[in-house]
């Protein structure tokens, strides 16, 4: 079994993942730490055209991509990971949204499949057939409440939240632990307090004197009150 998590992503636009190269992701990649592979999915059509929509049953407007291209392309990616479990993330505005606690949750998994949609989504037997298929697990994944044109900028958004959390892509692992979202109260999870460096005064503006004080509990303190105040003005 290869050590390596691994993500596949099946989009139309194999070059809107070119971002994937850089930072974080791509040192990671190149350490080891991650396998990435990205799939045409108008490879997996027979078409002079390399069509991959039609018109939706039922009348409306827009056209729905294919099953067929999907299955070729999901089929094949299984291979890359034989002895996985396989995870297919379906990029959808209508599914469960994105959390921190989902992203922690799917760096466990050992081979994501991504599966970008465009034009009017994906036939949802896409979805079906692969939940019940042995050794695999679907989920509908939305990053927000709004409409997009395509699910790779969702992808990028979703591999990001997960790959900064794998041992060894972040040189101080402790960082992740204070973060926004991560960070906990008796009363759930907070936002994070706000940050100051250097100059200690800018524009007439100052680093509040408890931070200079060196008073290591007095700084925990004040970083509690400032993430409850922040986490609070963003319920109200
Ligand atoms: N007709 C779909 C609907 O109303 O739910 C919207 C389709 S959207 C124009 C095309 C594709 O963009 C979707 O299939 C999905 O892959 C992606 N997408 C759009 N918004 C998204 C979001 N908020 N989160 C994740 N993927 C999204």
């Amino acid at each position: 079994m290869n050590s390596a998590n691994r993500f596949d992503i099946i989009t139309i636009f194999p070059d809107y993942l070119a971002p994937l190269k850089l930072s974080l992701i791509g040192k990671a990649e190149a350490a080891g730490i991650i396998e990435i592979g990205i799939h045409d999915l108008r490879e997996q059509t027979s078409d002079l055209h390399g069509s991959v929509d039609d018109t939706p049953y039922g009348g409306g407007a827009g056209m729905v991509m294919s099953p067929e291209p999907w299955g070729k392309a999901i089929d094949s990616v299984i291979e890359l990971a034989p002895d996985e479990l396989h995870e297919l993330i379906v990029l959808t505005p209508a599914g469960e949204k994105l959390t921190q606690e989902m992203a922690s949750e799917l760096t466990k998994s050992r081979h994501l499949i991504f599966a970008c949609g465009r034009y009017e989504g994906i036939d949802i037997r896409v979805s079906d057939f692969y939940a019940s298929e042995k050794n695999f697990k679907v989920r509908e994944i939305s990053i927000g409440d709004y409409v997009l044109g395509g699910g790779e900028v969702a992808t990028l958004v979703i591999m990001e939240a997960i790959i900064r959390l794998l041992p060894g892509v972040i040189g101080n692992p402790a960082s992740l632990d204070e973060e926004s979202h991560t960070l906990k109260s008796t009363r759930g999870a907070l936002v994070e307090y706000p940050s100051y460096t250097k100059p200690q005064e800018w524009r007439g503006l100052s680093v509040p004197n408890v931070l200079l004080s060196g008073n290591h509990g007095e700084i925990a303190k004040w970083r509690m009150q400032q993430a409850l105040i922040r986490t609070k003005k963003l319920a109200d």
